[in-house]
């Protein structure tokens, strides 16, 4: 049952995809790349073990994964901000253990899964501007890029606003706005979606995707929200025990809910609709869809073929 969960490593995602497919010369760069032995924490925690994934230019990734199974630590990998790892993680072909911290926040940044972890000035204007103002632009730049970046966020009218008052959803914002306001276009997301309201996790998955589709800006997402991803991500790689055990596009990835159950994950609730009408019910389902959309017209399609 399992013989399709393998270890992943490296080229093979992008034959699944059937993305790049006119060849190495028209591929996006990679941005990150990452190629990780191990990870084993002070305690002993091994965390990461065998993995390879490239993150190209324009991506928009997730790191799809239950508790425990090591995105935070991987997106900390990613960022700079654990170098004890054996193995080599790449920013633009650089070792990003050899980059000084300011190198690498020109370019990639993390957003922790809890704002109130990352947010820490009185109102949201001097939070947004921290970054820029350490990195040396002047006061008016400094302006501009905050204001830029609270209208990417659609937190524009905000930036007097106490961060205290702000709601969970919006804080989350400001400090995608922070990040953005550095000039990263590598963003990298813990959980972005988590401990907000059902409208409030599309309106982030529609914020990301924006900034991905109109701004360019390269994006790697922790989640386990099975039922959003195949809505918006390109590609997903599957976490479990700190090893990638599948990669590519949602279809490729979301196969039989047991295969799900033995990562710790389940399928998206339509698709585990479908599969039990197709085996339980003997239902002549050829694929299976992974949203509402999808679904509308495989059960169209059955609807049509019981007619006749
Ligand atoms: P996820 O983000 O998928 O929930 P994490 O990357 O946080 O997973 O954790 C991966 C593993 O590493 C877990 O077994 C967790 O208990 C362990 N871990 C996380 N942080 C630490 C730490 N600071 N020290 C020791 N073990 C840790």
């Amino acid at each position: 049952m399992l013989d399709h969960i393998h270890h992943y490593h490296g080229s093979g995602v992008e034959n699944m995809t059937g993305k790049n497919s006119g060849g190495k010369d028209t591929a996006p760069r990679t941005r990150l790349s990452v190629r990780i032995d191990s990870y084993v924490y002070p305690d002993g925690t091994n965390a990461l073990s065998a993995m390879a994934l490239d993150i190209r230019e324009g991506e928009f990734v997730g790191i799809l994964g239950s508790n425990g199974s090591g995105k935070t630590t991987l997106l900390k990998v990613m960022d700079g901000l654990m170098k004890d790892f054996k193995g080599d993680v790449l920013l633009d072909g650089m070792d990003i253990r050899k980059l000084a911290p300011k190198e690498i926040y020109r370019k990639v940044g993390l957003v922790f899964q809890n704002p109130d972890d990352q947010l820490f000035a009185s109102t949201v204007f001097e939070d947004v501007a921290f970054g820029p103002t350490n990195m040396g632009f002047p006061e008016k730049d400094v302006s501009e890029r905050v204001k830029s970046a609270l209208a990417a966020v659609d937190m524009s009218g905000y930036a007097k606003k106490s961060i205290h008052n702000l709601s969970f959803g919006q804080k989350k914002r400001i400090c995608i706005a922070g990040l953005l306001a550095m000039g990263h276009d590598i963003l990298l997301l813990d959980e972005p979606t988590a401990g907000l309201d059902p409208m409030g996790e599309y309106r982030m998955m529609h914020l990301l995707q924006k900034l991905n589709r109109e701004d360019g800006v390269t994006i790697v997402m922790a989640t386990h929200s099975v039922d959003l991803v195949p809505l918006f991500l390109h590609k997903l790689y599957i976490l479990s025990k700190g090893a990638i055990v599948r990669g590519g596009t949602p279809e490729d990835v979301f196969t039989a809910p047991e295969e799900m159950a033995n990562v710790k994950l389940r399928l998206p609730h339509i698709a585990e609709l479908i599969h039990s009408l197709k085996h339980k019910d003997k239902l002549p389902f050829d694929k299976l869809p992974l949203t509402i959309g999808e679904a509308r017209r495989e059960i169209l399609k059955v609807a049509s073929k019981s007619k006749d």
